[in-house]
């Protein structure tokens, strides 16, 4: 018998798809409190927009919240009220994000006091602080410290958060709550995913001033089409060599799938269940380099863009409506209400200029644990609870997804899900990802709870 309090903290989708899966293999006495700072669970940044273009960038056939149950989310796509959005007749399909965030919120209805059998309790506010107990966890949020036997850090993306009188905009502000007029000329940061959601947004809004999209190699993600995934053995990946190596490796096993009727594609999708092993092969030199020369790479070619988006994002640079720079941002002054930006193209010295009214910073998910000061994140890594891993681009975790003190001991008490854990694995940033990492750990917690010696 499972008996025991699990408090996740953060209930976007890696907490909600945790939440299921530790719901769904227990019985009655295991309880999940779920710790959620937004007005909704199951959105975080990726789901919470409701902007009908703004689309999944993976097939709705790869969405599931279980990997053994790969068309569940599909099946209550087509069973929901949002089947009469749907264009397409099977699951090789990119339906509206918001869908997905509504497939979330209704994964854990069975369990809802509300709506269930009340194993699942969501708890509004933000979790300031956590500490281990002799018994368990203590989690305070908004003055009330609820107490558990075990905490899960499911809090995601650390998002950059400027203030409102900042020349800078983040990614996930409407141009109207960043007081962008349509007539305004915009610098984007990155080109990106979320480049191509902020210029399809502006392009939907009938923007009329000019927008430029900046970033060091000016590389647009790659577009989806129907692959089939190469079979590749574990045997024959490239591990423990080096970056150059890899590339190599994977333009000229690229050019044979190519002369065999495939292409690259089905070796980015053939290399992704082997992906955290060869992370983990790479010293830490190795890795370091991999994010400085190799990333933006691997990124545009493993992350990418549905078709639809893909024909709106050319459409808007062939009709001059976006100008996409491969170059260096310098710096930004601002003038009045202007902001002047410098910047050096690629492979020039001469530094350029241009006006515009905001920069809006696309330029990416992945930053330091540490870069909120007052955040949850930052407070654990002072108390020594957690750390961030070398590259701090996460916390450290170990092979049972507990996290990793300043001591170097692994927690009995504190585990992470998501891409808090991307230190580890690398690719943990996808549902599909997200969702092995979460039946694994909800199998690790069970057991830990139904083990005599928990009290
Ligand atoms: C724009 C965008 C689009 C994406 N599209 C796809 C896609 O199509 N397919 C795909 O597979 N993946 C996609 N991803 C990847 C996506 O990151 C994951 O699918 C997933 O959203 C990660 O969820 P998460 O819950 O770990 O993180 P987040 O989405 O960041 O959610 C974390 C949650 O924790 C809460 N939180 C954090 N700290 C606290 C605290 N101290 N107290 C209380 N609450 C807290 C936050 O409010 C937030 O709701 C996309 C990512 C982005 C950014």
């Amino acid at each position: 018998m499972t008996a025991g309090h699990v408090i996740v903290v953060g209930g976007g989708a890696s907490g909600v798809i945790l939440a299921a899966h530790l719901l769904r293999a227990s019985d009655r006495r295991l309880r999940v409190t779920l710790v959620e700072r937004r007005a909704e669970i199951g959105q975080g940044v990726a789901y919470a927009t409701t902007e009908p273009d703004h689309i999944l960038n993976t097939r709705a056939g790869s969405m599931s919240a279980f990997a053994d149950d790969g068309e569940h989310f599909w099946r209550w796509l087509l069973q929901s009220e949002a089947a009469d959005d749907i264009r397409c007749s099977d699951p090789f399909c990119f339906v509206p994000r918001r869908h997905y965030a509504a497939y979330l919120a209704d994964l854990v209805k069975p369990w809802r006091a509300d709506t269930g059998d009340g194993r699942l309790s969501v708890v509004r506010g933000t979790c300031t602080a956590m500490r281990t107990t002799p018994t368990g966890v203590a989690v305070e949020v908004g003055g009330a410290t609820h107490i558990g036997h075990c905490a899960v850090l499911a809090t995601g993306h650390q998002v950059p958060e400027f203030a409102a009188n900042s020349p800078y905009v983040d990614a996930w502000t409407t141009p109207e709550a960043a007081g962008i007029r349509p007539e305004d000329a915009v610098l984007i940061l990155g080109t990106g995913l979320s480049m191509v959601d902020t210029v399809i947004q502006l392009a939907g809004r009938g923007h009329r001033g000019s927008i430029t999209a900046l970033s060091r190699r000016g590389q647009l993600p790659r577009v989806h089409r129907r692959n089939a995934p190469l079979r590749i053995d574990i045997a024959d990946m490239p591990l423990g060599t080096d970056i150059s190596y890899i590339l190599r490796w994977f333009r000229r096993t690229a050019a044979w799938a190519t002369e065999r009727g495939g292409d690259w594609r089905d070796v980015v999708d053939g290399v992704r269940p082997h992906t955290a092993t060869l992370w983990r092969s790479l010293t830490p030199a190795a890795r370091s380099r991999f994010l400085r020369h190799a990333r933006t790479w691997w990124e545009v070619h493993r992350h990418r863009l549905p078709p639809e988006s893909e024909t709106r994002i050319l459409a808007a640079i062939a009709t001059g409506r976006l100008d996409l720079v491969a170059g260096r941002f310098v710096d930004l002054e601002r003038h009045g209400d202007a902001i002047r930006v410098t910047y050096r193209r690629r492979g020039s010295v001469e530094v350029a200029t241009m006006s515009v009214a905001r920069v809006i910073d696309c330029t990416g998910i992945l930053r330091d644990p540490r870069s909120n000061p007052a955040g949850l994140l930052s407070h654990l890594i002072a108390d020594g609870l957690v750390r961030p891993d070398p590259l701090n681009i996460g916390i450290e975790v170990d092979d049972d997804g507990a996290v990793v003190g300043r001591s170097g001991a692994s927690s009995s008490r504190i585990f992470a899900v998501g891409p808090v854990t991307r230190a580890r694995d690398w690719e943990m940033t996808a549902v599909p990802d997200i969702r092995v990492q979460c039946a694994v750990l909800a199998q690790r917690i069970t057991a830990a709870l139904s083990a005599p010696s928990t009290s």
